[in-house]
């Protein structure tokens, strides 16, 4: 059986990135039939963020990506852990003593040996190596000492990490599903650190440990662990086990074609989603970012997703993040709401904006989500397409070609001619709606563009956009004629 994990480090929030990649591992898991399951690496207790845990498992639940095994939210939004394997947070796994055993053993076996350096000896011969143009490397000062003499120093209180010894001038291999074989030479590898001075696994060590424990079978992760794995790959010769399969996935690109990173604060799902993304657009769009299904179709469901995906047609290079692309897909997913529900999505919106209150009638609402539904790829699309039915006449904006269409006699004689009838009315309903423009060519003897552009331009600041009608019943009668008398100057 498939057993695929995300194993996300809860530093904040979760990036665009992460989600790709939770999002492959789920889609492997689904079209094996196997196991996703969901491991929180937070062994970095300096990168604790309170929060954090749930805020990662609200995201991926939103996204729709379930968890089969391991952490995750129960009905109620607690987090909560299934399975045989447990504990799937390493902080307790630690606490649980998992990691005791194994690293004895190494030491035992002499293939990790404790190092007393202390941190200025490290930083110094650091910064001595850099200044030589060397890459940084421990230099194994502490691979000479035996395992008497070492207890005897943590017998003497003395503080120690646990390093891997790595073998001297060899060629350590695997080979990526994706990126074909690597191979990396121990000569350019770091005795890897794998219990630190606070006694917590590194995340190097707890990987190979739970991993393993775990039964994972596919490594799935990003391209930036691949220089990580040959250490992955030697320790779990070390111990014996057979090593899962990797594959790494290309890194997420920002338009300038550099890593998407979450440093700067980009990227992150959460903002994606308060920006109004649909779970299933920005799903579907995810997908094809670094894998491309066999036909030229880009519309899928999760269903669909599981169904064709394959290893195989990951690319091996970086994919660029398009939001262009993007826009389009989730648009594709708004088309397909009820107005009922697209009413509903864009509604905070608009009240955040400041159009309207909490108490907003349901039949204008509806009739705004109606007008704009062809037109906005995501819901806060709706801020700035609909402004102009309920902000003050002084902040409205008109195009260039908005303001020639209102600035002409012809104009003048229409605004006059529409302001009489709004006049006569009660207010503006579907009917008057529909009929106005009629009634306004009959009296005006203006008709086709002329008419419509002035109209248009002076109600909502473009000469283009969607039914005016539906326009006019949203407005109302007396926003009509402020806004036609302020035009006219
Ligand atoms: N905890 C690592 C991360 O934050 C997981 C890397 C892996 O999947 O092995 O990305």
């Amino acid at each position: 059986e498939t057993r695929v994990r995300f194993a996300p480090s809860p530093t904040g929030y979760l990036h665009i990135g992460g989600l790709r990649t939770a999002l492959f591992n789920y889609l492997y898991a689904r079209h094996t039939g196997g196991k996703m399951l969901l491991r929180i690496e937070d062994t970095d207790r300096t990168r604790f963020v309170e929060g954090a845990l749930e805020n990662l498992l609200k995201t991926l639940k939103w996204s729709g990506i379930e968890i089969d095994e391991g952490v995750k939210l129960d009905e109620n939004g607690e987090v909560t852990e299934v399975g045989e394997a447990g504990p799937y947070i390493q902080s307790d796994r630690v606490k649980a003593g998992i990691y005791d055993k194994y690293i004895n053993q190494l030491i035992e076996e002499g293939k990790a040996y404790y190092c007393f350096c202390s941190k200025e000896r490290l930083d110094n011969l650091r910064e001595r190596q850099k200044a030589d143009g060397l890459t940084p490397k421990y230099d194994g000062l502490c691979r000479s000492l035996s395992l008497d003499e070492a207890r005897e120093k943590i017998a003497n209180g003395e503080k120690y990490t646990v390093r891997l010894k790595l073998p001297k001038n060899t060629d350590i291999s695997f080979e990526d599903r994706i990126k074909g074989k690597i191979s990396f030479n121990t000569s350019d590898m770091d005795d890897q650190v794998l219990i630190k001075e606070d006694g917590y696994p590194t995340y190097h060590f707890a990987v190979i440990v739970d991993d393993h424990e775990m039964g994972i079978t596919h490594v799935v992760r990003g391209d930036e662990w691949i220089s990580s794995t040959p250490k992955h790959v030697y320790l779990y010769e070390a111990f014996g086990w057979k090593s899962p399969e990797f594959i790494h996935l290309p890194t997420v690109l920002n338009k300038d074609h550099k890593k998407y990173s979450k440093r700067n604060g980009d990227g992150m799902v959460e903002d994606f989603i308060e920006r109004g993304y649909l779970p299933q657009g920005l799903i579907n769009y995810l997908a094809l970012l670094g894998w491309s299904p066999d036909s030229e179709e880009e519309i899928f469901t999760m269903e669909e997703l599981a169904e064709q995906f394959s290893f195989d047609r990951v690319n091996k290079t970086g994919a660029v993040f398009d939001v262009r692309k993007l826009d389009w897909i989730n648009g594709h997913y708004v088309r397909e709401m009820s107005v009922e529900d697209l009413a509903k999505a864009i509604k905070p919106y608009c009240i955040k904006a400041g159009f309207f209150g909490e108490d907003y009638p349901d039949e204008l609402l509806n009739l705004l989500a109606a007008t704009w539904q062809s037109a906005i790829d995501k819901f806060s699309d709706i801020v700035d397409q609909a402004y102009f039915y309920y902000v003050d006449d002084s902040e409205m904006k008109w195009t260039d070609e908005a303001v020639e269409a209102i600035r002409t006699d012809e104009a003048k004689m229409i605004f006059d001619s529409f302001i009489n009838k709004l006049n006569k009315v009660d207010e503006v309903d579907m009917e008057f709606a529909k009929s106005v423009m009629k009634s306004i060519q009959k009296e005006t003897g203006i008709k086709g563009k002329n008419l419509w552009f002035p109209v248009r331009a002076s109600l909502t600041g473009n000469v283009h956009g969607p039914d005016l009608g539906n326009a006019f019943v949203i407005m109302g009668k007396s926003k009509i004629i402020d806004r036609l008398n302020y035009v006219k100057g």
